[in-house]
């Protein structure tokens, strides 16, 4: 008998559980553990931080959840990995063995990296937690009371772009529904080098879409943005040119703000020796296995992935859905056939695919291979982008609650896209 543990419960953690409960003999025990007791669905965050969703809405309990499939949980953090005694410790002190360890922590939120921002003690907003985005709200309520100039963005080294513009485009949505668009300047401030760079160096017509978007929606914007830090009322930026060099220092007013942070790997996992890259994320190999420690896989946002270009202020490749569900579907099938006896096949792909909400209407894109040049490259707004959204969401929520393992991006958004073929993995 062999005893999986899944480290986090998220967008990778929870298929994992479900997926590897579907291919392992019962004889096998599986546990996941993570820090709190509950999944959130993330990319419905946005939508909270406005009141356009309940945090209720978007949080499962998970351990009955998981129980009911004969999974085991464990709500704790852990705080060390003994990889060399397949061993953790958790926060409250507790010790568990594992044969096998799935890592599936999601970012560091690494606020620290620029003074004075962060929901805790700073003054900017996250909408990357159900806790941040629910701490935005109610500023939010305050500030539509006696509205202001609101800066959105993401600051250097984050790695997930799309949910950037998706915000500040729900915001001007939501403002312009309110009719108080009027007393709100927006500026979007970026570390991406142009608008639509996305950390994948563009899709298709993204650069063009994007800005055209930005304009007809009254929000000015800064690129090449190295926000240094920030205080109350102001964010302190420096634009720097294609070679990295000084070109303007911003002092952009704000009232409310929302800055995506830099991403980093979680404490407990970076500080494993030989496991991770000098940011904490998780080295692997094609099979989504550890490359120093054989009985270690991982998936997710904690993964190492190469940035898709050198950027003059640093900027990191997203990892999204599609890409996540098929790291996770590897991992499941190649524990299965070690466990079996067979030896490790299966890859995850590292296409990014993504359906970014834009209030009313939306975006999506598809880069196949992630690193240009690419077999499909493909950007497109649409109503029906925001209406497949909703879809995605409920559908994955409701695959949480009923513990089935079935791939949500490639069942269903991709045939719905009809530009992707599973071959093209
Ligand atoms: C605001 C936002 C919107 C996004 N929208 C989209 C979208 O529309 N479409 C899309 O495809 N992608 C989207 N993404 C990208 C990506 O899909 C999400 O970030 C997704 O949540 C990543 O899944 P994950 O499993 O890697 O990490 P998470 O979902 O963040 O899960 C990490 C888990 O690890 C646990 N954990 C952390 N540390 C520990 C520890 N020490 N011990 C135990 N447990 C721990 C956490 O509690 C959590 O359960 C979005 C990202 C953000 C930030």
């Amino acid at each position: 008998m062999a005893h999986i543990v899944i480290m986090g419960a998220g967008i990778g953690g929870m298929p994992a559980a479900y997926e590897l409960r579907e291919l392992l003999p019962k004889e096998h025990q599986i546990t996941v553990v993570s820090a709190v007791s509950y999944f959130q669905f993330v990319p419905s965050n946005p939508w909270v931080a406005v009141g356009w969703r309940q945090r209720d809405d978007i949080v499962l309990e998970i351990g009955p959840l998981l129980a009911r499939k004969g999974i085991a949980f464990v709500p704790q953090a852990v705080t060390t990995i003994d990889a060399p005694g397949n061993t953790l410790t958790l926060a409250d002190g507790q010790s568990l063995s594992y044969d096998y360890l799935v890592i599936t922590t999601g970012p560091k939120l690494s606020f620290d990296e620029v003074p004075g921002a962060g929901p805790h003690g700073g003054h900017t907003h996250s909408v990357c937690s159900v806790d941040h985005a629910q701490a935005f709200w109610h500023d939010y309520e305050q500030f539509l009371k006696n509205p202001g100039p609101i800066v959105v963005g993401a600051m250097p080294m984050a790695s997930c772009f799309g949910p950037a513009y998706e915000f500040a485009f729900i915001v001007d949505a939501d403002l312009r529904k309110r009719k108080l668009r009027h007393k709100v300047p927006m500026t979007y401030v970026t570390s991406e080098p142009y608008i639509g760079h996305l950390g994948l160096g563009g899709v298709g017509d993204s650069k063009s879409m994007l800005e055209s978007e930005l304009r007809n929606h009254d929000i000015k914007w800064i690129c090449n943005a190295r926000t240094t830090k920030v205080e109350a009322g102001r964010l302190f930026t420096t634009e720097v040119d294609g070679l990295g060099n000084v070109y303007k220092e911003h002092e952009v007013p704000f009232k409310l703000a929302m800055m995506l942070p830099a991403f980093k790997g979680v404490d407990a996992v970076a500080a494993v020796p030989g496991l991770c890259n000098p940011r904490g994320f998780v080295l692997i190999d094609e099979f989504q296995r550890s490359k120093a420690y054989r009985n270690i896989f991982s998936a997710g946002v904690c993964v190492a992935i190469p940035p898709v270009e050198t950027t003059p202020v640093p900027t990191g490749a997203p990892k999204t859905g599609y890409m996540i569900e098929t790291m996770v579907s590897a991992i499941a099938h190649n524990i299965a056939d070690e466990l079996a006896g067979r030896p490790v096949t299966a890859q995850g792909t590292w296409n990014a695919i993504c359906l970014a909400d834009m209030g009313d209407t939306g975006a999506a894109f598809v880069a196949l291979p992630q690193i240009p040049p690419r077999n499909v490259n493909w950007f497109k707004k649409g109503k029906w982008v925001h209406l497949a959204k909703i879809a995605f969401e409920k559908y994955f929520l409701s695959k949480m609650k009923s513990g089935n393992s079935e791939p949500v991006y490639e069942k269903y958004v991709l045939k719905a896209l009809g530009i992707v073929r599973l071959t093209d993995r």
